[in-house]
């Protein structure tokens, strides 16, 4: 549950906001059980980079949530397909990556809904989340979820991978402070509004995410199982991490973006 008193606001970007929503709101955050990171992506699905984001996840084992354009979906639907037969959960990240604060609610809940009910019948299953782009929830997006049956939920902590300058070895140092038990993390497996090609530091940053992952002991896994809204351990505490960098090995993700 969402208290009024944030869900009635018009919210800024969510570089501003997001440690008040982390304080108050912890599920909206995607605060998740202490002993597990929820891994995200968005923007997706895209040619080439969907499909190379699978199969890293499928190499390392791991199972992840796509928050997805319906727009691209649409585009891609085999795409969307291989998402789902590969065991990761598909959500809803909007029809198109548009900014919602303005838009009028019949209209943002008739982009939600496209989105949900496209993915529902490409997986046969509802999604149960809802991320909107920019990560800017706005009480209209708020409540269009809420009438769909989607679960808005945000980030703990992200790659910064849609910048240009984006390498393995930047994106893993900008994962790193927040990679502790409970962390939702936000990645990228489309470029659709990032900088040409980022997608590719992200790859290349999977692999030591999920080894930093597992040195924490710490088991990287789609929102479904991440336990949204579990009480957090005091021992996890995010704040009792101080930021701890794992050396990106020298065969160099450093130089691929
Ligand atoms: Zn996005």
């Amino acid at each position: 549950m969402v208290p009024a008193g944030v869900a009635a606001y018009h919210l800024g970007p969510a570089a501003t906001w997001l440690s008040t929503v982390r304080r108050w709101v912890p599920a909206l955050a995607g605060q998740g059980r202490p002993d597990h990171v929820a891994l995200t992506f968005d923007d997706g699905p895209g040619p080439g980079s969907t499909p190379a984001v699978l199969s890293v996840l499928e190499a390392l084992d791991v199972r992840a949530t796509f928050f997805v354009l319906g727009a691209e979906l649409a585009r891609r639907p085999e795409l969307g397909r291989a998402v789902c037969a590969a065991g990761h959960e598909l959500a809803v990240h909007g029809w198109d990556h548009r900014w919602l604060l303005g838009r009028p609610f019949p209209r943002v809940r008739e982009d939600l809904a496209r989105c949900r009910d496209l993915v529902a019948d490409l997986t046969g299953r509802p999604p149960v989340w809802f991320r909107p782009p920019y990560g800017v929830l706005t009480g209209d997006a708020l409540l269009a979820a809420r009438s769909l049956g989607l679960r808005p939920v945000l980030w703990t902590a992200w790659g910064r991978d849609w910048a240009a300058t984006a390498t393995a070895r930047s994106v893993v140092e900008a994962v790193t402070p927040g990679l502790s038990g409970g962390a939702t993390l936000l990645l990228h497996d489309a470029d659709h509004a990032s900088a040409p090609g980022a997608w590719r530091s992200t790859v290349a940053a999977l692999p030591h995410i999920a080894a930093l992952a597992a040195a924490r002991g710490l088991a990287p896994g789609p929102l479904s199982e991440h336990g949204v809204g579990a009480p957090r351990g005091p021992s996890r505490e995010e704040d009792a991490h101080p930021p701890r960098f794992t050396p990106v090995p020298s065969a160099s993700p450093a130089e691929s973006r």
